[in-house]
Protein backbone atom coordinates (compact mmCIF):
# COMPACT_ATOMS: atom_id res chain seq x y z
CA UNK A 1 0.00 0.00 0.00
CA UNK A 2 1.11 3.36 -0.69
CA UNK A 3 0.36 5.80 2.04
CA UNK A 4 -1.43 8.97 0.66
CA UNK A 5 0.65 12.52 1.16
CA UNK A 6 -2.15 14.99 2.20
CA UNK A 7 -2.04 16.95 5.54
CA UNK A 8 -4.23 15.36 8.12
CA UNK A 9 -5.97 18.94 8.50
CA UNK A 10 -8.19 18.41 11.61
CA UNK A 11 -11.88 19.44 10.87
CA UNK A 12 -13.13 21.10 13.37
CA UNK A 13 -15.42 23.87 13.49
CA UNK A 14 -13.32 26.57 14.60
CA UNK A 15 -11.97 26.77 10.95
CA UNK A 16 -15.60 28.41 10.16
CA UNK A 17 -15.46 30.94 12.98
CA UNK A 18 -11.93 31.68 11.69
CA UNK A 19 -12.78 32.29 7.75
CA UNK A 20 -16.20 34.01 8.80
CA UNK A 21 -13.61 36.67 10.56
CA UNK A 22 -11.37 36.95 8.13
CA UNK A 23 -13.27 37.17 4.86
CA UNK A 24 -16.92 38.04 5.78
CA UNK A 25 -16.37 40.34 8.72
CA UNK A 26 -19.15 42.63 7.77
CA UNK A 27 -21.95 40.60 6.67
CA UNK A 28 -24.56 40.69 9.29
CA UNK A 29 -25.88 38.61 11.98
CA UNK A 30 -29.28 39.87 12.70
CA UNK A 31 -31.54 39.15 16.13
CA UNK A 32 -34.61 40.13 17.18
CA UNK A 33 -35.30 40.75 20.64
CA UNK A 34 -38.37 39.97 22.71
CA UNK A 35 -39.61 44.02 22.49
CA UNK A 36 -39.14 43.39 18.46
CA UNK A 37 -36.38 45.45 18.12
CA UNK A 38 -33.25 44.38 15.49
CA UNK A 39 -29.54 43.56 16.59
CA UNK A 40 -26.87 43.80 14.16
CA UNK A 41 -23.71 42.32 14.45
CA UNK A 42 -20.57 41.19 11.98
CA UNK A 43 -18.99 38.29 11.63
CA UNK A 44 -15.92 39.74 13.04
CA UNK A 45 -17.82 41.05 15.98
CA UNK A 46 -19.47 37.72 16.74
CA UNK A 47 -16.01 36.18 15.89
CA UNK A 48 -14.54 38.67 19.02
CA UNK A 49 -17.78 37.88 21.33
CA UNK A 50 -17.33 34.95 21.44
CA UNK A 51 -13.71 34.88 21.96
CA UNK A 52 -14.67 37.14 24.50
CA UNK A 53 -17.15 34.42 25.85
CA UNK A 54 -14.86 32.21 26.10
CA UNK A 55 -12.03 33.82 28.28
CA UNK A 56 -15.01 34.43 30.59
CA UNK A 57 -15.87 30.67 30.25
CA UNK A 58 -12.47 30.02 31.10
CA UNK A 59 -12.22 31.80 34.31
CA UNK A 60 -15.23 30.46 35.40
CA UNK A 61 -13.43 27.01 35.19
CA UNK A 62 -14.95 26.16 31.78
CA UNK A 63 -12.03 23.12 30.27
CA UNK A 64 -12.11 21.10 27.41
CA UNK A 65 -15.25 18.62 27.77
CA UNK A 66 -17.35 20.96 30.18
CA UNK A 67 -20.87 21.12 29.32
CA UNK A 68 -22.47 24.61 28.89
CA UNK A 69 -25.90 24.74 28.34
CA UNK A 70 -27.92 27.03 26.66
CA UNK A 71 -31.49 27.51 27.63
CA UNK A 72 -32.32 30.04 25.01
CA UNK A 73 -34.21 31.77 21.63
CA UNK A 74 -32.57 31.70 18.19
CA UNK A 75 -29.98 34.79 18.53
CA UNK A 76 -26.48 35.91 18.38
CA UNK A 77 -25.39 35.07 21.92
CA UNK A 78 -26.92 32.00 21.49
CA UNK A 79 -24.82 31.72 17.84
CA UNK A 80 -21.29 32.68 20.00
CA UNK A 81 -22.36 29.82 22.28
CA UNK A 82 -22.69 27.80 19.39
CA UNK A 83 -19.25 28.33 17.50
CA UNK A 84 -17.45 29.88 20.57
CA UNK A 85 -18.09 27.10 23.24
CA UNK A 86 -16.92 24.27 20.88
CA UNK A 87 -13.79 26.13 19.65
CA UNK A 88 -12.19 26.38 22.84
CA UNK A 89 -12.80 22.44 23.36
CA UNK A 90 -16.19 22.34 25.46
CA UNK A 91 -19.37 21.03 24.96
CA UNK A 92 -22.34 23.20 24.19
CA UNK A 93 -25.58 21.64 24.95
CA UNK A 94 -29.00 22.71 23.93
CA UNK A 95 -31.92 22.62 26.28
CA UNK A 96 -35.25 22.79 24.62
CA UNK A 97 -37.35 25.01 26.18
CA UNK A 98 -40.65 23.46 25.55
CA UNK A 99 -39.89 20.65 27.47
CA UNK A 100 -41.13 20.11 30.97
CA UNK A 101 -39.07 20.92 33.77
CA UNK A 102 -38.39 17.96 35.20
CA UNK A 103 -37.12 16.26 31.72
CA UNK A 104 -34.94 19.56 31.65
CA UNK A 105 -33.70 18.67 35.47
CA UNK A 106 -33.45 15.00 34.18
CA UNK A 107 -30.99 16.07 30.69
CA UNK A 108 -29.10 19.23 32.24
CA UNK A 109 -28.45 16.01 35.43
CA UNK A 110 -27.63 13.45 32.99
CA UNK A 111 -25.42 15.48 30.77
CA UNK A 112 -23.75 17.36 33.44
CA UNK A 113 -24.42 20.77 32.86
CA UNK A 114 -22.03 23.17 34.88
CA UNK A 115 -22.61 26.34 33.03
CA UNK A 116 -26.12 27.29 31.75
CA UNK A 117 -26.75 30.65 29.70
CA UNK A 118 -30.00 31.52 29.52
CA UNK A 119 -32.24 34.06 27.95
CA UNK A 120 -33.83 36.89 31.10
CA UNK A 121 -37.45 35.95 29.69
CA UNK A 122 -36.63 32.31 30.43
CA UNK A 123 -35.32 32.58 34.15
CA UNK A 124 -39.02 31.35 35.59
CA UNK A 125 -38.16 28.28 33.40
CA UNK A 126 -35.08 27.43 34.65
CA UNK A 127 -35.91 28.34 38.93
CA UNK A 128 -37.90 25.43 37.69
CA UNK A 129 -35.30 22.67 37.61
CA UNK A 130 -31.83 24.49 37.95
CA UNK A 131 -32.06 23.07 41.91
CA UNK A 132 -32.13 19.59 40.51
CA UNK A 133 -28.83 19.62 38.53
CA UNK A 134 -25.85 19.27 41.10
CA UNK A 135 -23.55 19.86 38.73
CA UNK A 136 -25.00 23.22 37.53
CA UNK A 137 -22.68 25.79 39.14
CA UNK A 138 -23.05 29.21 36.76
CA UNK A 139 -25.28 30.99 35.32
CA UNK A 140 -25.02 33.33 32.33
CA UNK A 141 -28.21 35.60 31.72
CA UNK A 142 -28.94 37.07 28.22
CA UNK A 143 -30.09 40.15 29.14
CA UNK A 144 -33.00 39.57 26.02
CA UNK A 145 -35.36 41.75 28.21
CA UNK A 146 -33.28 44.06 30.13
CA UNK A 147 -30.00 43.64 32.65
CA UNK A 148 -29.56 40.87 34.95
CA UNK A 149 -29.13 41.65 38.51
CA UNK A 150 -26.47 39.50 40.63
CA UNK A 151 -28.79 37.45 41.99
CA UNK A 152 -30.18 35.95 38.82
CA UNK A 153 -26.93 35.29 37.74
CA UNK A 154 -23.61 36.74 35.24
CA UNK A 155 -24.88 39.31 32.91
CA UNK A 156 -23.73 38.04 29.82
CA UNK A 157 -23.08 41.07 28.03
CA UNK A 158 -21.45 42.63 31.04
CA UNK A 159 -19.39 39.67 31.92
CA UNK A 160 -18.06 39.58 28.13
CA UNK A 161 -17.50 43.24 27.93
CA UNK A 162 -15.01 42.80 30.84
CA UNK A 163 -12.80 40.43 28.44
CA UNK A 164 -10.34 40.46 25.81
CA UNK A 165 -12.24 40.36 21.75
CA UNK A 166 -9.04 37.14 21.23
CA UNK A 167 -9.24 33.70 22.31
CA UNK A 168 -6.15 31.71 22.31
CA UNK A 169 -8.48 29.00 20.79
CA UNK A 170 -6.19 25.18 20.54
CA UNK A 171 -5.66 22.42 17.92
CA UNK A 172 -8.45 20.11 18.54
CA UNK A 173 -9.01 16.32 17.83
CA UNK A 174 -11.91 16.11 14.99
CA UNK A 175 -13.46 13.46 16.74
CA UNK A 176 -14.23 15.45 20.24
CA UNK A 177 -17.45 16.18 21.24
CA UNK A 178 -18.67 19.70 20.14
CA UNK A 179 -22.57 19.63 20.74
CA UNK A 180 -25.37 17.74 22.55
CA UNK A 181 -28.61 17.58 21.39
CA UNK A 182 -31.37 15.46 23.22
CA UNK A 183 -33.90 13.74 21.46
CA UNK A 184 -37.57 14.51 22.55
CA UNK A 185 -38.62 10.88 22.52
CA UNK A 186 -42.06 10.91 23.50
CA UNK A 187 -41.20 7.28 24.89
CA UNK A 188 -38.84 6.92 27.77
CA UNK A 189 -36.42 9.36 28.72
CA UNK A 190 -34.44 11.38 26.13
CA UNK A 191 -31.74 10.33 24.97
CA UNK A 192 -28.31 12.62 24.27
CA UNK A 193 -26.49 12.51 21.01
CA UNK A 194 -23.18 13.66 20.65
CA UNK A 195 -21.96 15.76 17.83
CA UNK A 196 -18.58 16.10 17.08
CA UNK A 197 -16.59 18.38 15.57
CA UNK A 198 -16.03 16.34 12.66
CA UNK A 199 -19.43 15.10 12.30
CA UNK A 200 -20.69 18.82 12.13
CA UNK A 201 -18.10 19.90 9.53
CA UNK A 202 -18.72 17.26 7.23
CA UNK A 203 -22.47 17.90 8.17
CA UNK A 204 -22.00 21.09 7.00
CA UNK A 205 -20.12 20.40 3.52
CA UNK A 206 -23.14 18.17 2.44
CA UNK A 207 -25.54 20.52 3.66
CA UNK A 208 -23.87 23.80 1.45
CA UNK A 209 -24.16 21.56 -1.14
CA UNK A 210 -25.89 22.75 -4.48
CA UNK A 211 -28.07 19.40 -5.06
CA UNK A 212 -28.51 19.82 -0.83
CA UNK A 213 -29.86 23.04 0.93
CA UNK A 214 -27.21 24.94 -1.26
CA UNK A 215 -26.58 27.01 0.97
CA UNK A 216 -23.97 29.91 -0.26
CA UNK A 217 -22.01 33.50 0.73
CA UNK A 218 -24.80 35.11 -0.78
CA UNK A 219 -27.85 33.29 1.06
CA UNK A 220 -29.64 35.27 3.83
CA UNK A 221 -30.55 32.49 6.16
CA UNK A 222 -33.88 32.05 8.68
CA UNK A 223 -33.58 29.61 11.11
CA UNK A 224 -36.48 29.33 12.43
CA UNK A 225 -36.00 25.93 13.18
CA UNK A 226 -34.80 26.27 17.05
CA UNK A 227 -31.34 26.28 17.68
CA UNK A 228 -32.48 23.81 20.34
CA UNK A 229 -34.44 21.51 17.89
CA UNK A 230 -31.13 18.96 16.09
CA UNK A 231 -28.23 22.42 15.59
CA UNK A 232 -31.05 24.45 13.98
CA UNK A 233 -30.61 21.55 11.09
CA UNK A 234 -27.11 22.49 10.99
CA UNK A 235 -27.65 25.99 9.57
CA UNK A 236 -25.86 28.36 12.04
CA UNK A 237 -22.80 26.24 10.88
CA UNK A 238 -23.69 26.21 7.53
CA UNK A 239 -23.82 30.35 7.65
CA UNK A 240 -20.55 30.43 9.64
CA UNK A 241 -18.60 28.08 6.82
CA UNK A 242 -19.71 30.35 3.70
CA UNK A 243 -20.26 34.09 5.01
CA UNK A 244 -23.46 34.17 4.55
CA UNK A 245 -26.14 36.80 6.47
CA UNK A 246 -28.16 35.26 9.50
CA UNK A 247 -31.27 36.66 10.55
CA UNK A 248 -32.62 34.86 13.97
CA UNK A 249 -36.53 35.69 14.96
CA UNK A 250 -35.94 35.24 18.74
CA UNK A 251 -38.89 34.39 20.18
CA UNK A 252 -41.44 35.95 17.61
CA UNK A 253 -42.35 32.70 15.64
CA UNK A 254 -46.08 33.54 14.31
CA UNK A 255 -46.86 33.70 10.99
CA UNK A 256 -47.40 37.42 10.89
CA UNK A 257 -44.00 38.74 12.60
CA UNK A 258 -41.92 35.84 10.35
CA UNK A 259 -43.11 37.25 6.88
CA UNK A 260 -42.48 40.65 7.74
CA UNK A 261 -39.19 39.98 9.27
CA UNK A 262 -38.20 37.67 5.73
CA UNK A 263 -39.56 40.60 3.65
CA UNK A 264 -37.51 43.20 5.74
CA UNK A 265 -34.18 41.71 5.71
CA UNK A 266 -34.68 39.94 2.29
CA UNK A 267 -34.26 36.68 3.33
CA UNK A 268 -32.77 34.00 0.71
CA UNK A 269 -33.67 30.44 3.13
CA UNK A 270 -35.83 29.80 5.67
CA UNK A 271 -36.24 26.72 7.50
CA UNK A 272 -39.02 25.45 9.79
CA UNK A 273 -41.48 22.79 10.54
CA UNK A 274 -44.61 22.28 9.05
CA UNK A 275 -47.01 24.23 11.55
CA UNK A 276 -45.05 27.41 10.85
CA UNK A 277 -45.65 27.00 6.90
CA UNK A 278 -48.93 26.48 6.99
CA UNK A 279 -49.69 29.49 9.61
CA UNK A 280 -47.36 31.26 6.77
CA UNK A 281 -49.48 29.94 3.58
CA UNK A 282 -52.40 31.15 5.43
CA UNK A 283 -51.65 34.34 5.97
CA UNK A 284 -50.29 34.48 2.36
CA UNK A 285 -53.56 33.38 0.91
CA UNK A 286 -55.44 35.45 3.26
CA UNK A 287 -54.13 38.62 1.92
CA UNK A 288 -52.28 37.66 -1.52
CA UNK A 289 -49.79 40.18 -2.67
CA UNK A 290 -49.21 42.37 0.64
CA UNK A 291 -45.90 40.93 1.21
CA UNK A 292 -42.81 40.76 -0.71
CA UNK A 293 -40.80 37.87 -0.32
CA UNK A 294 -39.17 37.85 -4.07
CA UNK A 295 -36.14 37.29 -2.30
CA UNK A 296 -36.92 33.60 -1.06
CA UNK A 297 -35.89 30.98 -3.20
CA UNK A 298 -36.03 28.23 -0.75
CA UNK A 299 -38.33 27.32 2.40
CA UNK A 300 -36.69 24.03 3.89
CA UNK A 301 -39.22 22.51 5.89
CA UNK A 302 -38.37 19.12 7.88
CA UNK A 303 -39.32 18.05 11.18
CA UNK A 304 -42.40 15.98 10.17
CA UNK A 305 -44.29 15.59 7.16
CA UNK A 306 -44.87 18.50 4.42
CA UNK A 307 -48.05 18.05 3.38
CA UNK A 308 -48.46 18.16 -0.94
CA UNK A 309 -50.90 20.15 -0.68
CA UNK A 310 -48.98 22.55 0.96
CA UNK A 311 -45.63 22.62 -1.14
CA UNK A 312 -47.71 22.81 -4.13
CA UNK A 313 -49.84 25.93 -2.57
CA UNK A 314 -47.11 27.89 -2.04
CA UNK A 315 -45.55 27.50 -5.56
CA UNK A 316 -49.13 28.09 -7.32
CA UNK A 317 -50.26 30.78 -5.74
CA UNK A 318 -47.38 32.28 -4.25
CA UNK A 319 -44.05 31.41 -6.68
CA UNK A 320 -41.99 30.17 -3.26
CA UNK A 321 -40.26 27.15 -3.55
CA UNK A 322 -40.52 24.45 -1.27
CA UNK A 323 -37.13 22.19 -0.23
CA UNK A 324 -38.59 18.89 1.68
CA UNK A 325 -35.90 17.29 3.61
CA UNK A 326 -35.92 14.27 6.43
CA UNK A 327 -33.83 13.86 9.31
CA UNK A 328 -33.23 13.46 13.01
CA UNK A 329 -31.69 14.47 15.89
CA UNK A 330 -29.51 11.23 15.50
CA UNK A 331 -28.35 12.07 12.22
CA UNK A 332 -26.63 15.60 12.87
CA UNK A 333 -29.56 16.34 11.47
CA UNK A 334 -29.87 16.09 7.41
CA UNK A 335 -30.45 12.79 5.75
CA UNK A 336 -32.64 13.05 2.59
CA UNK A 337 -33.97 15.78 0.72
CA UNK A 338 -36.19 16.33 -1.83
CA UNK A 339 -34.91 18.04 -5.49
CA UNK A 340 -36.23 16.71 -8.37
CA UNK A 341 -33.27 14.93 -10.38
CA UNK A 342 -32.79 14.89 -14.09
CA UNK A 343 -35.28 11.53 -14.84
CA UNK A 344 -38.33 14.04 -13.56
CA UNK A 345 -37.53 16.35 -16.73
CA UNK A 346 -40.83 15.79 -18.73
CA UNK A 347 -43.08 13.22 -16.03
CA UNK A 348 -46.23 14.89 -14.93
CA UNK A 349 -46.92 17.57 -12.29
CA UNK A 350 -48.40 14.97 -10.48
CA UNK A 351 -45.23 12.53 -10.15
CA UNK A 352 -43.10 15.84 -9.73
CA UNK A 353 -45.15 16.86 -6.74
CA UNK A 354 -45.23 13.67 -5.06
CA UNK A 355 -41.32 13.45 -5.82
CA UNK A 356 -40.84 16.23 -3.97
CA UNK A 357 -44.01 15.40 -0.85
CA UNK A 358 -41.56 12.74 -0.56
CA UNK A 359 -38.79 12.62 1.73
CA UNK A 360 -36.74 12.73 -1.18
CA UNK A 361 -32.92 11.16 -1.95
CA UNK A 362 -29.97 10.31 0.57
CA UNK A 363 -27.61 13.07 0.82
CA UNK A 364 -23.66 12.24 -0.09
CA UNK A 365 -22.70 9.89 2.75
CA UNK A 366 -25.64 8.92 3.80
CA UNK A 367 -26.56 5.48 3.28
CA UNK A 368 -30.35 4.48 3.77
CA UNK A 369 -31.64 0.93 3.54
CA UNK A 370 -35.68 -0.56 4.67
CA UNK A 371 -36.04 -3.64 6.30
CA UNK A 372 -38.49 -6.07 7.19
CA UNK A 373 -39.27 -7.97 10.58
CA UNK A 374 -36.59 -10.27 10.12
CA UNK A 375 -34.27 -7.57 9.43
CA UNK A 376 -33.35 -7.89 5.34
CA UNK A 377 -33.52 -5.31 3.22
CA UNK A 378 -36.52 -4.86 0.93
CA UNK A 379 -37.56 -4.07 -2.37
CA UNK A 380 -37.01 -0.73 -3.68
CA UNK A 381 -40.56 -0.83 -5.31
CA UNK A 382 -42.09 2.37 -3.81
CA UNK A 383 -44.18 0.41 -2.45
CA UNK A 384 -42.88 -2.09 0.08
CA UNK A 385 -42.81 -1.02 3.50
CA UNK A 386 -40.13 -1.37 6.21
CA UNK A 387 -37.85 0.52 8.79
CA UNK A 388 -35.63 2.89 7.41
CA UNK A 389 -31.94 2.51 8.31
CA UNK A 390 -29.48 4.54 8.18
CA UNK A 391 -25.49 5.25 8.33
CA UNK A 392 -22.77 7.78 7.58
CA UNK A 393 -20.38 9.64 9.24
CA UNK A 394 -22.76 12.04 11.20
CA UNK A 395 -24.98 9.40 12.46
CA UNK A 396 -24.77 8.79 15.90
CA UNK A 397 -22.63 5.27 17.03
CA UNK A 398 -24.75 5.51 20.35
CA UNK A 399 -25.97 7.50 22.66
CA UNK A 400 -24.32 9.48 25.98
CA UNK A 401 -24.25 6.84 28.66
CA UNK A 402 -24.63 4.11 26.38
CA UNK A 403 -28.55 3.75 26.56
CA UNK A 404 -30.76 2.56 23.93
CA UNK A 405 -28.21 0.25 22.56
CA UNK A 406 -31.09 -1.90 20.82
CA UNK A 407 -31.35 1.01 18.14
CA UNK A 408 -28.10 -0.18 16.53
CA UNK A 409 -28.22 -3.12 14.32
CA UNK A 410 -25.25 -5.50 14.84
CA UNK A 411 -23.88 -4.83 11.42
CA UNK A 412 -23.60 -1.00 11.89
CA UNK A 413 -26.88 0.69 10.72
CA UNK A 414 -29.29 3.16 12.73
CA UNK A 415 -32.47 1.83 13.18
CA UNK A 416 -34.76 4.75 12.85
CA UNK A 417 -37.78 3.76 13.64
CA UNK A 418 -40.11 5.98 10.93
CA UNK A 419 -41.23 3.13 8.60
CA UNK A 420 -40.67 3.78 5.15
CA UNK A 421 -41.11 2.59 1.05
CA UNK A 422 -37.83 3.23 -1.59
CA UNK A 423 -38.46 3.86 -4.77
CA UNK A 424 -36.00 2.74 -7.62
CA UNK A 425 -34.99 5.90 -8.12
CA UNK A 426 -34.34 6.11 -3.92
CA UNK A 427 -37.15 8.55 -3.04
CA UNK A 428 -37.57 7.35 0.55
CA UNK A 429 -40.96 8.06 1.94
CA UNK A 430 -42.12 8.03 5.49
CA UNK A 431 -45.59 6.17 5.42
CA UNK A 432 -45.27 6.77 9.16
CA UNK A 433 -43.48 6.09 12.59
CA UNK A 434 -43.26 2.73 13.66
CA UNK A 435 -45.16 3.81 17.33
CA UNK A 436 -47.42 5.39 14.86
CA UNK A 437 -48.30 2.77 12.85
CA UNK A 438 -52.00 1.44 12.21
CA UNK A 439 -52.05 -2.28 11.56
CA UNK A 440 -55.71 -3.37 10.72
CA UNK A 441 -56.47 -6.66 10.20
CA UNK A 442 -52.80 -7.80 10.06
CA UNK A 443 -52.40 -4.73 7.48
CA UNK A 444 -50.03 -2.16 7.31
CA UNK A 445 -52.31 1.47 6.72
CA UNK A 446 -49.91 4.53 6.15
CA UNK A 447 -51.44 7.42 8.46
CA UNK A 448 -49.13 9.84 6.72
CA UNK A 449 -50.53 8.99 2.83
CA UNK A 450 -54.03 9.87 4.37
CA UNK A 451 -53.06 12.64 6.40
CA UNK A 452 -51.49 14.11 3.25
CA UNK A 453 -54.72 13.50 1.27
CA UNK A 454 -56.95 15.52 4.05
CA UNK A 455 -54.61 18.25 4.31
CA UNK A 456 -55.45 18.73 0.45
CA UNK A 457 -58.90 19.48 1.08
CA UNK A 458 -60.13 23.17 0.91
CA UNK A 459 -61.24 23.31 4.06
CA UNK A 460 -58.95 21.28 6.16
CA UNK A 461 -55.90 23.09 7.89
CA UNK A 462 -54.43 20.16 9.55
CA UNK A 463 -55.00 16.36 9.82
CA UNK A 464 -53.63 13.52 11.94
CA UNK A 465 -54.66 10.23 11.19
CA UNK A 466 -54.07 7.79 14.31
CA UNK A 467 -54.90 3.91 15.80
CA UNK A 468 -58.35 3.53 17.16
CA UNK A 469 -58.69 0.15 19.04
CA UNK A 470 -61.22 -2.24 16.99
CA UNK A 471 -63.02 -5.27 18.41
CA UNK A 472 -62.81 -7.03 14.94
CA UNK A 473 -59.66 -5.46 13.58
CA UNK A 474 -57.49 -4.80 16.70
CA UNK A 475 -57.18 -0.85 15.11
CA UNK A 476 -58.76 1.16 12.33
CA UNK A 477 -57.84 4.38 11.39
CA UNK A 478 -58.79 7.59 12.84
CA UNK A 479 -58.99 11.20 11.57
CA UNK A 480 -58.82 14.38 14.10
CA UNK A 481 -59.57 17.63 11.55
CA UNK A 482 -58.77 21.13 12.34
CA UNK A 483 -60.65 23.05 9.83
CA UNK A 484 -59.54 26.25 8.39
CA UNK A 485 -60.61 29.41 10.06
CA UNK A 486 -64.10 30.32 8.82
CA UNK A 487 -64.69 26.96 7.17
CA UNK A 488 -66.73 23.82 7.91
CA UNK A 489 -66.89 20.29 6.06
CA UNK A 490 -68.56 17.03 7.35
CA UNK A 491 -66.91 13.33 7.65
CA UNK A 492 -69.23 12.39 4.48
CA UNK A 493 -67.18 14.92 2.71
CA UNK A 494 -64.02 14.23 3.64
CA UNK A 495 -65.21 9.97 2.72
CA UNK A 496 -65.96 11.27 -0.64
CA UNK A 497 -62.45 13.03 -0.87
CA UNK A 498 -60.47 10.06 0.15
CA UNK A 499 -62.75 7.54 -1.71
CA UNK A 500 -60.98 7.96 -5.35
CA UNK A 501 -57.53 7.82 -3.85
CA UNK A 502 -56.98 5.09 -1.25
CA UNK A 503 -58.24 1.49 -0.94
CA UNK A 504 -61.68 0.71 1.60
CA UNK A 505 -60.08 -0.48 3.87
CA UNK A 506 -57.51 2.40 4.62
CA UNK A 507 -60.25 4.97 4.69
CA UNK A 508 -60.67 5.81 8.51
CA UNK A 509 -63.84 5.00 10.61
CA UNK A 510 -64.49 8.19 11.88
CA UNK A 511 -63.59 12.28 11.81
CA UNK A 512 -62.96 13.83 15.08
CA UNK A 513 -63.11 17.41 14.38
CA UNK A 514 -60.72 19.41 16.96
CA UNK A 515 -59.71 23.16 17.53
CA UNK A 516 -56.16 21.47 17.51
CA UNK A 517 -53.85 18.63 16.84
CA UNK A 518 -51.91 18.28 20.09
CA UNK A 519 -47.59 18.69 19.34
CA UNK A 520 -44.34 17.25 20.90
CA UNK A 521 -41.73 20.02 21.91
CA UNK A 522 -40.60 20.41 18.25
CA UNK A 523 -44.01 20.45 16.34
CA UNK A 524 -44.74 16.86 15.67
CA UNK A 525 -48.43 15.29 15.94
CA UNK A 526 -48.35 13.63 19.06
CA UNK A 527 -50.76 11.08 18.42
CA UNK A 528 -49.80 9.20 21.72
CA UNK A 529 -52.46 11.70 23.43
CA UNK A 530 -54.91 11.49 20.35
CA UNK A 531 -54.66 7.50 21.20
CA UNK A 532 -54.96 8.56 25.14
CA UNK A 533 -57.93 10.60 24.53
CA UNK A 534 -59.39 9.29 21.45
CA UNK A 535 -58.16 5.43 21.22
CA UNK A 536 -61.19 3.69 22.34
CA UNK A 537 -63.96 5.61 20.19
CA UNK A 538 -64.59 2.83 18.51
CA UNK A 539 -64.79 -0.10 20.79
CA UNK A 540 -68.51 -0.96 22.47
CA UNK A 541 -69.25 1.36 25.22
P1 LIG B 1 -36.18 14.82 15.70
O1 LIG B 1 -35.07 14.03 16.23
O2 LIG B 1 -36.95 15.55 16.74
O3 LIG B 1 -35.78 15.74 14.61
O4 LIG B 1 -37.21 13.79 15.07
C1 LIG B 1 -36.87 12.95 14.01
C2 LIG B 1 -38.09 12.34 13.43
O5 LIG B 1 -38.93 13.35 12.88
C3 LIG B 1 -37.84 11.40 12.29
O6 LIG B 1 -37.45 10.13 12.73
C4 LIG B 1 -39.19 11.41 11.59
O7 LIG B 1 -40.12 10.56 12.24
C5 LIG B 1 -39.64 12.83 11.77
N1 LIG B 1 -39.32 13.62 10.57
C6 LIG B 1 -38.29 14.45 10.37
N2 LIG B 1 -38.36 15.01 9.15
C7 LIG B 1 -39.46 14.51 8.55
C8 LIG B 1 -40.07 14.68 7.27
N3 LIG B 1 -39.59 15.50 6.37
N4 LIG B 1 -41.18 13.97 7.01
C9 LIG B 1 -41.72 13.12 7.92
N5 LIG B 1 -41.19 12.93 9.14
C10 LIG B 1 -40.07 13.61 9.45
Amino acid sequence: MLDGRMMDFPLTLTHFLERARQLFPRTEVVSRRPDKSLHRHGWAEVHARASQLCNALTKLGVKRGSRVATLCWNHTQHLEAYLGVPAMGAIVHTLNLRLHPSELAYIGRHAEDEVVIVDRTLLPLLAKFRNEIPSLRHVIVVPDDGPATPEQGHDYEKLIAAERPEYAFPTLDERAAAMICYTSGTTGNPKGVVYTHRSCVLHTMAACMRDSLGVGEDDTILPVVPMFHAAAWGLPFAAAACGAKLVFPGPHLDAASLVELMAAEKVTVAAGVPTIWLGILALLDAAPKTHDLSSVRSMVIGGSAAPAAMIDGFAKRHGLEVTHAWGMTETNPLGTLSRLTRSFVGQSDEKKLAAKASQGITVPFVEARHVGDDGKPLARDGETMGELEVRGPWVASSYLGGEGAEKWTADGWFRTGDVVTIDKEGYVRITDRSKDVIKSGGEWISSVAIENALMAHPAVIEAAVFAGRHPKWDERPLAAIVCKAGQTVTADQLRAHLEPIFAKFWMPDDFLFVEQIPRTSTGKFLKSKLRDQFGDHLMPK
